[in-house]
């Protein structure tokens, strides 16, 4: 298979980070570009109590969100993928699911490298890895990682 582009989406956890070792060897392989997702999950479909606050101020949240996220996945980046010149930082709005469904489209991505669970860590496989693996059109490796405690 030949690999040009990886996506690794990230909900900034240190477990989602688990994934990063396999990505570095990949990419050392391939070449391949590695393209980071960061979804921050979209607060205006929660019309019930989104309405009690200015409209205003919920933008200026998202446009603080978006600023911190893209500061972040540069940390990222320079703090764990030095030597890889090829990475490219995306910040989405929306359901973490369908908005890497979504990039994996739109960039064309041929392969997608996450971990089984992510902050939350309830449950062995995280929701957002489950609906990826489940609608994926292109292959995806998901790293296993046990759950705390
Ligand atoms: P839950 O289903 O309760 O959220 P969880 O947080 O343990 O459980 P997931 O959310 O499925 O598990 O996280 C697993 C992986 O999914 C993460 O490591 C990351 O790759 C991806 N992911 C989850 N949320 C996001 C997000 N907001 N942006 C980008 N990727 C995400
Ligand atoms: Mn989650």
């Amino acid at each position: 298979m030949d690999v040009k582009k990886i996506l690794w989406p990230t909900d900034f956890s240190s477990t989602s980070q688990k994934a990063l070792p396999h990505i570095k060897s990949l990419t050392q392989q391939s070449g391949a570009e590695i393209h980071v997702l960061y979804v921050i999950e979209d607060l205006a479909h929660h019309d019930g109590w989104y309405g009690a606050f200015e409209e205003k101020r919920v933008r200026e949240l998202m446009e603080h969100a978006r600023k911190t996220a893209t500061k972040r996945l540069s940390q990222i980046c320079e703090k764990y993928l030095e030597g890889c010149p090829l990475y490219i930082k995306h910040v989405a709005v929306g359901d973490p699911a369908r908005e890497i469904l979504q990039a994996i489209d739109r960039e064309r991505v041929d392969l997608v490298v996450m971990t089984s669970h992510g902050e939350k860590g309830n449950f062995r496989f995280g929701s957002v890895t489950e609906k990826v693996l489940k609608h994926s059109p292109v292959p995806v490796t998901v790293i296993p990682v046990d759950p705390p405690r």
